[in-house]
C-alpha cells in the first residue's frame, strides 16, 4: 500500500530544436533546488538526468514488513554488493572480473538491496581507477535522495570562516549570514523536524513537529548536559507536520521504514528531489526533463568561449543530442559535475571548461566515519517492548572539539549519529549464546536496551587530494572515467581515535555499560558526503566559482552542487547544497533578466 497524494505531472515534449533558457544536468538535491528557483522565476528550463524515471514507490516499498519479502529484501540472484574487504583489499575498479552479473556499492548490502537495485549504478557500466573509494551513485530520476539518510544540519560560522577560527584552508567567500534567509527557505519549503538548542555551532531550522528521544536517549541527553554537550533529537529533512503547499507529499506518521536503511520513503514524507522540488516546478509549466541523457561535454560557442548548452547520449538508445540553452547549470553530483567539467575542452577552455585555475577536481574533501561505541541501558533489560523505530531518525550530538579548546592531536571537529532502543530486527539476537526458550528470553529481555552511536568527523580540504580523468579507462558509454587521487591524512587519523575515547566517556558518564567500541575507519567516500572538487572563492587563481557558484572564467556557467564547497565541516551536507543553489538561482534569475549572463 502506498499513500502517495498526486501522481506526479504529465511530462512536456522536449524540443531540442528550441533554446532554453537554462539547462540543467541532474536532478538531485541540487538540481532539483535549481529547477524550483529558476522555474518559480519564470525561465523555460530544461532538465537533463541521466537515470531513469523509476515507478519509485514500487522500487521502495516502504509499507513492506520483511516477511512479506521472498527474501527479506535481498536482491534476487546475480546482484552482490561490494564489501568493506573488497573496497579495502583491492583497488578500483571493483567490479572488474566479477562473475556477478550485477554489482553494487556497498549501501546495495545495508539492509534490504532488493529496494535499491535499480537506484544505484552497476559497477560494471560505471568503473573508476586510482585509489581505494566506496563511490556511491544512485543514477535514477531524484539521485541520491531517493535513499538518503535525512539528516538535514545548517552550517555555522565555525564552518564558514574556518581558517580564521583556527587558520587551517580556507575561509567561504560567504558568512553564515548570507545563508540563513536561504536556510530558512529550504526548511519551509521542504519541511525539517527537530529541537531548537541555541548552538552557535550548529544553527537551528525552522522546525515542524520533532522525533521522541527513547528513555535511553534521554538519559544520555540528561548526562551530557552536564559535560556541555548535547543530544538532540535527529535532525530529519521529513515533514512530521504536513506542507499544504505540496501535493506529493504525506507529512510522516513514523511507520520507521526510515530504520531499514537505506530508507526511501514511498509516502515521501522524506524529503526527495522529484515530489519535493521538481514535480511542483513541472506544475509551473516551464521545465521539460529528458531522463536517460548522460551529459559528456558542456558545449561552448567558439566565439565568445561562454556555454551554449549541452552534449549527452541517450542511455538506452546510444544516440548522440545536443540541448540547446542560454545558461548551463551543472549538478550532477561533486564527483560527476568535476567529470563533466574536466570532459569539456575546447580551444577556449583547454584544461577543461570553468578550470584555468587548475582546480577543478582538487580539494576534494567529505567525512570520516567508522568509530562508535555500543551500550547497554541496563534499566531497560526485562521491560515491556516499546515502538522505538518508528521514526525517521534517532538522535545526533554535535560537535563538541576545537570549539572553544584546541584539542592537541588534531583540528576541526565530528559529531555522532545514533539511536537506542528496539529496531525492527532485534541485533543483539546475533551476538547472543544459547537456544531454545532461554535464548530467546535473553534477546527480548536485551532487545531494547542497547544504545549505539558513530562519529561522522570533518575531512580536511587539500589540495593534492583529487580526481582527474583516467586517460584510458571509459564507461559503458564509451565516455572516460574518473581517476582518485585520494586518502585521508594524520589528521584524520587521529579525529577517529578521539572518536572512540570520546564516545566511550560520554556513555560512561551517563551509566551506560560499554558493551562495545569500534576503532576501524571506514574506506575513503564511506560517507558519501562528496565535497569541493569546484570550490567557491575570490580568487580565480586559486578557486573555480563566485560566491554564486558562478564560474569564474565562464559567467553562463553554473555549479550549484556540493563541489563548491570550500571545506566538508562535519555537518552533513545536504540542505547546505539545497540552500546555497537557492541563493545562486535567485542571483541567476535576477541576472538573467538585466541581461547580464
Ligand atoms: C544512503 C545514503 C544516505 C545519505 N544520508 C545523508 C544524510 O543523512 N544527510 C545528508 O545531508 N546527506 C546524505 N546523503 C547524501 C545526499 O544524498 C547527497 O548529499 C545529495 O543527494 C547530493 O545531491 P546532488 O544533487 O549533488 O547529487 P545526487 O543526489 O547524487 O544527484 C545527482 C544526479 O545527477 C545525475 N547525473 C550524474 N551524472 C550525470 C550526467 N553526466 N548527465 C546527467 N545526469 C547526471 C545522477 O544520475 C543523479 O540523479 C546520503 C546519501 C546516501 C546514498
Ligand atoms: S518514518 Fe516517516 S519518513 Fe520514515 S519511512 Fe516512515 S513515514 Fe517516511
Amino acid at each position: 500500500m502506498t499513500l502517495l497524494k498526486a501522481a506526479p505531472p504529465l511530462a512536456q515534449d522536449v524540443d531540442l530544436s528550441k533554446t532554453y533558457d537554462a539547462v540543467i544536468v541532474g536532478s538531485g538535491a541540487a538540481g532539483g533546488m535549481a529547477a524550483h528557483v529558476l522555474t518559480s522565476q519564470g525561465m523555460q528550463v530544461l532538465l537533463l538526468e541521466a537515470g531513469k524515471k523509476l515507478p519509485i514507490e514500487q522500487e521502495l516499498r516502504s509499507m513492506q514488513w520483511p516477511y512479506d519479502h521472498p527474501r527479506r529484501g535481498d536482491a534476487p540472484p546475480g546482484y552482490h554488493a561490494l564489501s568493506f574487504n573488497e573496497y579495502t583489499i583491492r583497488t578500483p575498479p571493483y567490479a572488474k572480473n566479477s562473475t556477478f552479473k550485477h554489482v553494487m556499492s556497498y549501501v546495495g548490502g545495508w539492509g534490504g538491496s532488493d529496494y535499491v537495485k535499480n537506484i544505484l549504478v552497476d559497477e560494471k557500466d560505471h568503473p573508476y581507477t586510482g585509489t581505494k573509494y566506496a563511490w556511491v551513485r544512485a543514477r535514477a530520476l531524484g539521485g541520491k535522495t531517493n535513499i538518503w539518510g535525512r539528516l538535514a544540519l545548517r552550517l555555522s560560522d565555525y564552518d564558514f570562516k574556518g581558517k580564521t577560527h583556527d587558520g587551517y584552508g580556507d575561509d567561504w567567500p560567504i558568512a553564515y549570514a548570507d545563508l540563513e534567509p536561504y536556510y530558512d527557505k529550504v526548511d519551509l519549503y521542504l519541511g525539517i523536524s527537530g529541537v531548537k538548542e541555541n548552538l552557535p555551532h550548529l544553527p537551528d531550522s525552522l522546525f515542524q513537529r520533532p522525533n521522541k528521544l527513547t528513555f535511553g536517549e534521554v538519559k544520555l541527553r540528561e548526562s551530557l548536559k552536564k559535560m556541555g554537550r548535547v543530544v538532540t533529537p535527529y535532525r530529519a529533512g521529513v515533514t512530521t507536520d504536513g506542507l499544504k503547499h505540496n501535493r506529493y507529499r504525506s507529512k510522516c506518521y513514523g511507520r520507521g521504514a526510515c530504520d531499514r536503511r537505506p530508507g526511501g520513503c514511498d509516502i515521501h514524507a522524506a524529503f526527495d528531489s522529484p515530489t519535493g522540488l521538481i514535480y511542483p516546478a513541472m506544475d509551473t509549466g516551464h521545465l521539460t526533463i529528458r531522463t536517460n541523457s548522460i551529459a559528456h561535454e558542456v558545449l561552448v560557442d567558439r566565439n565568445t568561449g561562454k556555454a551554449r548548452g549541452i552534449a549527452f547520449v541517450d542511455s538506452a538508445t546510444r544516440k548522440s543530442y545536443e540541448a540547446k540553452a542560454k545558461v548551463v547549470i551543472v549538478a550532477a553530483s561533486t564527483l560527476e559535475s568535476a567529470r563533466l567539467l574536466l570532459l569539456s575542452r575546447s580551444p577556449q577552455h583547454p584544461n577543461g571548461i570553468g578550470n584555468s585555475s587548475g582546480h577543478v577536481g582538487h580539494n576534494f574533501c567529505e567525512h570520516v566515519m567508522g568509530p562508535g561505541v555500543t551500550g547497554l541501558v541496563k534499566d531497560l533489560v526485562g521491560k515491556p517492548p516499546t515502538l522505538d523505530d518508528g521514526r525517521p531518525g534517532g538522535f545526533y550530538i554535535p560537535r563538541f572539539r576545537n570549539l572553544k579548546d584546541r584539542q592537541p592531536g588534531f583540528v576541526r571537529g565530528y559529531g555522532f549519529e545514533g539511536s537506542g532502543g528496539f529496531s525492527i530486527f532485534p541485533g543483539n539476537a546475533l551476538g547472543t549464546s544459547g537456544f531454545g526458550a532461554q535464548f530467546k528470553k535473553d534477546v527480548r529481555d536485551h532487545a531494547g536496551a542497547f544504545i549505539g552511536m558513530g562519529g561522522f568527523g570533518e575531512v580536511l580540504a587539500r589540495y593534492e587530494n583529487y580526481v582527474d580523468l583516467d586517460p584510458d579507462a571509459k564507461d559503458a558509454w564509451g565516455i572516460p572515467t574518473l581517476r582518485f587521487h585520494y586518502q585521508f591524512g594524520d589528521n584524520e587519523r587521529k579525529m577517529c581515535e578521539d572518536m572512540v575515547v570520546a564516545g566511550r566517556e560520554m556513555f560512561e558518564a551517563a551509566g551506560i555499560e560499554v558493551v562495545g567500541t569500534d576503532d576501524k575507519m571506514l574506506t575513503e567516500g564511506w560517507s558519501i558526503h562528496e565535497l569541493g572538487t569546484a570550490r567557491m572563492g575570490s580568487d580565480p587563481k586559486t578557486s573555480v566559482l563566485n560566491q554564486f557558484q558562478q564560474s569564474h572564467d565562464v559567467k553562463n556557467l553554473f555549479v550549484v552542487d556540493g563541489s563548491s564547497h570550500v571545506s566538508a565541516s562535519c555537518q552533513n551536507p545536504t540542505w547546505t547544497i539545497m540552500a546555497l543553489a537557492w541563493r545562486s538561482c535567485e542571483y541567476l534569475a535576477s541576472e538573467f533578466k538585466k541581461g547580464n549572463v
